[in-house]
Order: structure tokens, then sequence, then C-alpha cells
């Protein structure tokens, strides 16, 4: 049975319970985070748990727990669970208050529940077993804070859903502009004559940290020049590579998007040396 955290308490996964008065469950009023870790190993602890706190002050949840405490968390359930490769899952939610209502109190004691589940082992930069991605295309219909890592993740779960109904595995988004903004559940990277870009940190994405480490590596340590700025859908379509990240996917190469094929439709040469730097630097962001 796993052991999962709640509100101060190590208890197996089945004894963990919450009132469904939990501001959580009735507005979706909370952040969280998914850290990976190979071999005991975070990556990206730090960035992750920076998020974490930018969340908290953007929602104004005050919590009494320090960032030791939130190590000494994430340290203890690793240890607690078995596996080679785990993500940790962090939420915290406003906490529960007993009447409905859409002001809340400050008093409130929020809920804090974290736990582990398996992963598989980090993506090899290698093209022939990279997992390669598909995906499909829609306006954006997100809400305009999408720097916060809300739990509400309607809007994000409907537009993955069409991926699964097109039998692709991502949805690409654009906003009312046709600019791309990210996709459901990961940032987005295009590649065009040997130029690297990536949308600019703004409202309408998460600042995702395999983002802000990639970008961070391919600066310090690669060869090609790296952009942060507006990318246009014609730009999307007519990129020579196509990249997702997102912590457990790292960098993954897309081939396909809305049934045409990205570049010459294989993986791309940019993409090796961009999980080849990735592979070898991301230890260093803990
Ligand atoms: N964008 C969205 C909407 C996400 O849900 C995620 C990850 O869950 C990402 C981007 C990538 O973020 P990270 O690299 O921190 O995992």
């Amino acid at each position: 049975m796993n052991t999962v955290f709640l509100n101060g308490e190590y208890l197996p996964a089945d004894k963990a319970l919450i009132s469904p008065m939990d501001r959580g469950f009735l507005f979706g009023e909370g952040i969280y985070e998914v850290i990976p870790s190979y071999s005991g190993q975070f990556i990206g602890l730090a960035p992750h748990l920076n998020r974490l706190n930018d969340g908290l002050k953007a929602l104004k949840i005050k919590t009494s727990f320090t960032l030791k405490d939130w190590l000494d968390i994430c340290n203890q359930l690793i240890e607690k669970n078995d596996g080679e490769n785990l993500a940790l899952y962090i939420q915290v939610t406003r906490g529960c208050s007993l009447q409905r209502h859409h002001a809340y109190n400050n008093d409130l004691t929020p809920t804090i529940y974290a736990f582990t589940f398996g992963i598989p082992n980090a993506p090899l930069a290698d093209k022939s077993q990279v997992k390669t991605y598909k995906v499909s295309t829609d306006q954006d219909l997100r809400w305009q804070r999408c720097n916060i890592k809300s739990t509400s993740l309607l809007g994000n779960v409907m537009h993955f859903q069409k991926s699964v109904e097109e039998s692709t595995q991502e949805t690409i988004l654009f906003n009312s502009k046709n600019e791309l903004t990210e996709a459901s559940a990961s940032n987005v990277f295009i590649v065009k004559n040997k130029v690297i870009i990536t949308p600019h940190l703004d409202h309408q994405i998460l600042p995702g940290v395999t983002r802000f480490i990639l970008l961070d590596i391919l600066k310090k340590y690669c060869e090609y020049a790296v952009e942060e700025r507006v990318v246009s859908y014609d730009e999307v379509i007519n990129a020579d590579e196509v990249w997702l990240t997102s912590s457990t996917k790292e960098v993954a190469p897309v081939v396909a998007i809305a049934n045409k094929e990205v570049g010459s439709g294989r993986v791309g040469e940019l993409w090796l040396a961009a999980q080849t730097l990735f592979s070898q630097y991301k230890g260093h962001y803990e």
C-alpha cells in the first residue's frame, strides 16, 4: 500500500480522507506540483518548490511550511515508497470551510496532500527508442492565469481529451490571435533553420520547470541560437522540428500536427542534440 502525506501525517493511501467541504473539491481551489525522481535523485526540486510557493502567494494561501519542511516531505515519501523511479505529487488547497461560499475566510487551514507514483525510466537521447508524438490542435479556451499551476484543470482535460478522440497523444493550443501558447500538459518548442524558439513567459502559459532547465542548458552548452518570443500558427505548422517538454516527457519530438508531418516526419537532429544535453546536465538542477 502506498504511503501518502496528509496534513502532517504519513499514512496508507486508503486511510487518507478529506472533507467534501474542502474548497479544493468544491471550487478546484488549489495548486499542485509533479516532481520526478530517478534512483532517489529529484530533477528540478528547487524550481518546483519555488513555483509551488509562487502559486501559494498568487492564491494568498498561507502555510507554516518552510522550504526545509517541503524537502523533508519529499525525501520521506521517496524513502517510504517502493520503486526505482517515482514522481512526487504535491497538492495544496485553501482548506475546508463548513459553508459553501465563493468568498473565503483568511483563517482556513490549507489541506496539504502528497503522494508518489511510479514513472518509466527517463527518456533516452536515442532516435530509435524515443517516444514520438502526433498531436492535435485547438484554440486555447482556458482561463487568463495559466501561469498558476492550478488544480482547476477542466480546460486542460477537455483539450487533452480532443487528442484522445483523434488518436493523437497531445493537443497544441493557439490563442485567439493564432499564436502558440502551450499544450494541454506540456510546453512547446519549435526549430526553424537551426534556431530553437519557444513562446516567452506570460499569463498564457505555465512556466514549466523542464522549459526552464532546457533553456538554461541550451544557452550554456548548445551551439544553436535560442529565442523566446511570440510564435505564430504558420511557424508551428512549417517548423523543421517541434518538441513538447514536461517533467516526465523531458524533450519529446512531435512528428505530426493535425495529420501533417513535421519537417521530414522523422525525429530531428536538434532534438537529439537537445535531449542529449538535457540527459547530461539535468542532474545539476536539484
Ligand atoms: N504546461 C502545462 C499546461 C502543464 O500541465 C505542464 C506539466 O504538467 C507543463 C506545461 C510542463 O511543466 P513542467 O515542465 O514543470 O512539468
